[in-house]
């Protein structure tokens, strides 16, 4: 069987790339490994699917280029979401600082990812692992439910974090394959753990949380931080370890005392005043706790414009697979609508 386009990931940017190549009137299908399509999607925002952000602007990405999402995130904007989500009568709140979550249910998001294709006859396929891709003129997709033929292949495997949703790596694994750069993964998002005296101490204040300001290098988030019994976690813990490396310390700056932390600090640190607090993390929870996978397809390797790589016609990579990497608060899913419809206006 030939189809004009094949994507590699019910997701959120393959369902979007789908339904915009879809009306388009190409032929197209979507492979999914699971048994459910947009199973983070469903398990987003608490549920709620923190779905866009509208403060959305480039410097709430991280990537290897600054520049190279730009483009995609100018011609599909959070008010191009807002629109498709109001026609569908999915009503949302704004939570705080931009962050746009559904009233109901993240299954409403998917549900209307659906209908979006099903209305353009998208074929998509579930119970379909993906094993191989090979091109020769066309690609020709080997899966568990055997081999399909296509003129265009968009990956949009997303990343690896929770794996127990089942995750792959056969994004990475394909652009490896064609010679594509694929720059160092590491977990983002994600609580970090504490070692040694300092960290087995600090495990008595599990549960308490605090406003602070916490810093790595010149970037700095003014938000909760969570103490954990591993260590620490929070809005302004997950944004930082974005940019933190291991070996690197982060700076705390405790807005708020509470009770049992003002305690611990006099144990720990005895008269030292509590303004400024310097930690070296031991390292993250990993990707069992990621809500993101940090870096990936060396945007070096892609049209800005279209998503399709230099070296390989016809390939594209959307979604979390490509090194972009938003911040918490709905950028990675404005990233995955974005790079998914740039993408289904050229395949
Ligand atoms: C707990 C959690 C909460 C989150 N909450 C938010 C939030 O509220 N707001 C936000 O902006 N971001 C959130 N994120 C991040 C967001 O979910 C991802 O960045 C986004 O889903 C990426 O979209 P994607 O389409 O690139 O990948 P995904 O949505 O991960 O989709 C990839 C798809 O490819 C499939 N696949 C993989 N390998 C194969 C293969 N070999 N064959 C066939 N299919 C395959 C996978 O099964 C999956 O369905 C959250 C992430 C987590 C883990």
């Amino acid at each position: 069987m030939t189809y004009d386009v094949v994507i590699i990931g019910a997701g959120a940017a393959g369902l979007m790339c789908a339904l915009e190549a879809g009306k388009r009137g190409r032929s197209v299908a979507v492979l999914e490994r699971n048994e459910a399509v947009g199973k983070k999607i469903r398990i987003s925002g608490g549920g709620r699917c923190n779905f866009t952000n509208i403060h959305t602007a480039p410097e709430n990405f991280i990537s290897g280029n600054p520049n190279f999402h730009k483009s995609a995130l100018a011609r599909y904007t959070p008010d191009d979401f807002i629109r498709l989500v109001r026609r569908h009568r999915i009503s949302y709140h704004e939570k705080k600082l931009g962050q746009l979550f559904c009233d109901g249910s993240s299954r409403q998001i998917i549900h209307m990812l659906l209908k979006e294709c099903e209305a353009r006859n998208v074929s998509i396929r579930i119970n379909c692992s993906v094993t191989s891709i090979t091109k020769d003129g066309n690609f020709t997709i080997e899966t568990t439910a055997g081999k399909i033929e296509s003129h265009s292949c968009v990956i949009a495997t997303g990343g690896l974090s929770i794996p127990k949703i089942g995750v792959t790596d056969l994004g990475y694994r394909i652009a490896r394959q064609f010679h594509l750069r694929v720059t160092d993964v590491r977990p983002a998002l994600v609580p970090l753990t504490l070692g040694g005296d300092e960290g087995r101490s600090l495990r008595g204040l599990s549960g308490v949380s605090l406003n602070a300001e916490v810093s790595c290098g010149r970037v700095m988030f003014p938000e909760n931080i969570l103490f954990t019994h591993k260590g620490l976690s929070g809005p302004a813990i997950l944004q930082i370890s974005s940019y933190w490396k291991p070996g690197g310390t982060i700076v705390v700056v405790p807005k708020q005392h509470p009770r049992r932390f003002v305690h611990k600090w006099r144990e720990l640190y005895g008269d030292i005043p509590m303004e400024k607090w310097t930690l070296t993390p031991s390292g993250t929870e990993g990707y069992d706790k990621a809500e993101v996978t940090l870096s990936g397809v060396d945007t070096n390797e892609l049209s800005s414009k279209t998503m399709e790589s230099r070296r390989v016609p016809g390939l594209y990579f959307v979604g979390e697979v490509v090194d972009v990497t938003g911040q918490l608060g709905g950028f990675n899913f404005q990233w995955a609508w974005a790079s998914g419809f740039v993408a289904g206006q050229y395949v």
